[in-house]
């Protein structure tokens, strides 16, 4: 595997590869990557020739200080996990590479941005828009893949890319899961014991809603998972929402893509999670 950790290194490269007609396609990511990420890359192999990775802990996505400060850096075992899936390149930049300075940035992302997780992280998607644009730029690939995991962030990247006339095709990916349900997460390493077993409240609710979902009940639903959520001990919940897949607003009975999403603090541990209830046919 290729390893570039300036911008001007890596372009150079991927030109050669460019100008031999190569399929580009990019996986970014924060690292202390687990199977989640590795599926993105695999997805990324069976549609691309090459396939770049970046691992760069953006701090102007994080709202809570602390969080940026504790997320985990296993740079090695990283790379290592990236070899063993046969990446091709992997892009390690560090931030004066890819801030000058104090930058503003600001783009429209309507009501996204003050939705579920941009309400409760504000500014949160001004930064990850603002990294993934530079991200593009200098990747310049052809197809981009995104976790499910993250299904407001994919609708804001793919907003971004109609606001800005980027020619990039984005792919989204199934969440990956533990054997017991939990979402894959850099951050649940950080859970404790107790608060492993009390996280899995969150994708049990949303699979018991989703085998039970009736749409003439969504109001119903939504308070009955909430208080389920609410009654485990140590977990907080932020949002819990059954909402129209293509605005995020909170659906109806006459809603046709609908999906569930919730976020909570387990211990002191920040999780998303979410599942598709009913896609569009
Ligand atoms: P992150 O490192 O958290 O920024 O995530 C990088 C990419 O991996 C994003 O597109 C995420 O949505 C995706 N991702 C994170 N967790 C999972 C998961 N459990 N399954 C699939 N994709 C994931």
């Amino acid at each position: 595997m290729k390893n570039f950790t300036t911008k001007a290194e890596l372009q150079q490269y991927l030109a050669q590869l460019k100008a031999k007609g190569a399929i580009i396609g990019f996986v970014p990511t924060m690292g202390a990557l687990h199977r989640g990420h590795l599926s993105l890359i695999t997805k990324a192999q069976q549609q691309c020739d090459v396939v770049v990775c970046s691992i760069f802990v953006n701090p102007t996505q994080f709202t809570d200080p602390r969080d940026l400060e504790i997320y985990p850096r296993p740079l090695q075992d990283d790379i290592k996990k990236l070899e063993l899936v046969n990446c091709d390149i992997l892009f390690n930049p560090g931030v004066d590479e890819m801030y000058v300075g104090n930058e503003q940035w600001h783009l429209d992302i309507g009501e996204l941005e003050g939705l579920l997780e941009g309400k409760f992280r504000p500014g949160h998607y001004q930064g990850v828009t603002q990294i993934v644009y530079k991200l593009f730029n200098i990747v310049k690939p052809d197809v981009a893949f995104f976790g499910q995991k993250d299904y407001q962030q994919f609708m804001v990247i793919s907003r971004m890319i109609k606001l800005l006339n980027m020619s990039v095709k984005l792919v989204m990916c199934p969440i990956e899961r533990e054997s017991d349900g939990l979402a894959m997460s850099s951050r649940n390493m950080h859970l404790t014991p107790d608060d492993r077993q009390h996280a899995l409240i969150l994708s049990q609710t949303l699979n018991d809603l989703k085998l039970n979902f009736d749409s003439d009940k969504i109001n119903l639903l939504k308070q009955e998972a909430m208080s389920t959520i609410n009654n485990v001990p140590g977990v907080e919940l932020a949002y819990f929402e059954i909402a129209d897949g293509d605005t995020l607003l909170p659906a109806n009975e006459h809603t046709k893509h609908i999906i569930a999403l919730v976020a909570a603090t387990v211990g002191k541990i920040r999780l998303i999670d979410n599942v598709i209830i009913k896609n569009k046919d």
